[in-house]
C-alpha cells in the first residue's frame, strides 16, 4: 500500500448509523442512541462522544454479536446517558492543572500536551470524552509556542506525553512540526506518544511516519490493546515497525466489563503483548467519566482478577493495576495502596500527595 493510503482509511471511517447498519445489525437500543443523541446535542445536554470506527477495527468484530469484545468498544449505547452522581465530566481533574491551553502539568517532572481531539475510533469508555471529538482539531501554532515556552521555564520537566485524542492521526508534516518545536528548544526532554493507532488503524504506521519519529528519539510509544482479538498480522507489523526503529512500545489497557474482565482474556492479552516485544505497562481501573458506568469493573473484583493474573504471568507480562484518583488526585497503583472502606463513600484511597480521595464501591 502507498504510504498515504492510511489517509483514505481515515477518511472512510464509518461515522453514521446509516452506514454502520450496512455492516452490523443494530439493536433498537443502539438505533435509539443515534436518534436521541442528535436531539440532546441540540439542547446542549449531551456529554457523549462523537461516533467513528475504522473499517479495519470493525472488521475485527463479530458485528452480529452484541457481546463481541471489539464491537462493544466502538458501539454506542443508551447506557451512555445514565449518569451516576459521582461521575464527572473531567474525571481526572485535568483542567485544574492546565497551565497554558493544551498543556497539563500535574506531576513535577512530566507534562501532558493535548495535540488534537481527533481519534481514528471513538472508544465508548473514553475518560477524556469532554475533550475528544471531531470539533477539537489540531493544536494551533501559538498554543504550541506557549506550551514550549512554559516547559522551557520549568526545566524540572523531563518528559512530555503527547496525547489527545490520538496524535498519530495527524499528518507526518504536522507531527514533525510539533516534535521539532519541542525538541529544538528542549533538547533533553523525552517524548512519549499515547496512541491507539496500532490496534485501530495500523495502516497509519508507515515508513514515512517512522522516519519522522526516528528523528526525535528517545521517544516512546504508549499504545492501547484491550483484547487478544486486536492482534492481527497488520497490528503486529505496526508494532514491529516502531520497535525495529529503536522506538520502545509500552501498552496501557483499560479494565472493561464484559470485554476483558476475565483471567483467560487478560493472560492471553499479556502473552500476546510480550511475544510482540511490548511491555504490558498499566491496566487502568475505569475512570469516573460521565456515562461510562456500564464499562466499569467493581474495584474489589478488579483487585481479585489482578491478583489471579499475577500468579499466571511472568514479571515481564504483568501490568500495574492503577486508578487515576477522581478530581485530580493523580495515579495510584492499586495492589498495596493505602485504601479504606467507608460505608458512605466507598473506598478512601490515599494519593501520593497523602490526601484521601473517594472511589465508589460499585459492587453494591
Ligand atoms: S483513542 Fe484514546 S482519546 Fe481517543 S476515544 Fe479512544 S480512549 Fe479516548
Amino acid at each position: 500500500m502507498q504510504d498515504n493510503g492510511w489517509k483514505e482509511h481515515f477518511k472512510n471511517r464509518i461515522i453514521s448509523a446509516e452506514e454502520l447498519s450496512k455492516y452490523c445489525r443494530l439493536s433498537e437500543e443502539e438505533r435509539a442512541f443515534f436518534k436521541t443523541e442528535g436531539k440532546r446535542k441540540q439542547n446542549g445536554q449531551s456529554v457523549t462522544l462523537d461516533f467513528a470506527v475504522t473499517r479495519y477495527f470493525l472488521s475485527l468484530s463479530d458485528c452480529g454479536n452484541p457481546a463481541d469484545p471489539v464491537r462493544r468498544q466502538f458501539m454506542p449505547s443508551l447506557s451512555e446517558f445514565i449518569y451516576k452522581e459521582y461521575e464527572l465530566p473531567d474525571p481526572l481533574g485535568e483542567s485544574e492543572y492546565m497551565v497554558v491551553p493544551g498543556l497539563i502539568h500535574r506531576y513535577k517532572n512530566r507534562a501532558l500536551l493535548l495535540v488534537t481531539g481527533l481519534c481514528a475510533v471513538y472508544c465508548r469508555y473514553c475518560f477524556r470524552r469532554h475533550f475528544t471529538g471531531r470539533k477539537k482539531g489540531i493544536i494551533g501554532r501559538e498554543e504550541l509556542v506557549n506550551a514550549v515556552q512554559y516547559m522551557e521555564k520549568h526545566n524540572e520537566i523531563e518528559e512530555v506525553l503527547l496525547s489527545g485524542g490520538d496524535p498519530l492521526v495527524l499528518p507526518d508534516g504536522r507531527i514533525n512540526d510539533i516534535l521539532g518545536a519541542i525538541k529544538s528548544r528542549l533538547k533533553k526532554i523525552v517524548v512519549r506518544i499515547g496512541t491507539r493507532i496500532p490496534s485501530v488503524l495500523p495502516q497509519r504506521v508507515t515508513g514515512g511516519l517512522i522516519s519522522v519519529l526516528k528523528l526525535y528519539r528517545p521517544l516512546w510509544i504508549i499504545t492501547q490493546f484491550n483484547h487478544p482479538k486486536e492482534f492481527t498480522g497488520r497490528s503486529m507489523e505496526a508494532l514491529s515497525r516502531f520497535i525495529d526503529a529503536g522506538i520502545p512500545v509500552l501498552n496501557q489497557s483499560v479494565l472493561l466489563k464484559g470485554i476483558n474482565d476475565n483471567l483467560r482474556t487478560l493472560a492471553e492479552l499479556s502473552g500476546l503483548l510480550v511475544k510482540n516485544r511490548v511491555k504490558p505497562y498499566y491496566i487502568f481501573q475505569g475512570d469516573l467519566a460521565k456515562g461510562t458506568s456500564h464499562f466499569r469493573v467493581p474495584l474489589k473484583r478488579g483487585l481479585k482478577l489482578i491478583d489471579e493474573l499475577s500468579k499466571e504471568v511472568s514479571g515481564i507480562g504483568m501490568p500495574v493495576y492503577a486508578v487515576d484518583l477522581p478530581g485530580g488526585g493523580g495515579k495510584v497503583s492499586l495492589p498495596g495502596a493505602d485504601m479504606e472502606k467507608n460505608d458512605d463513600k466507598g473506598f478512601m484511597i490515599k494519593s501520593s500527595g497523602g490526601k484521601r480521595y473517594s472511589y465508589p464501591d460499585e459492587s453494591r
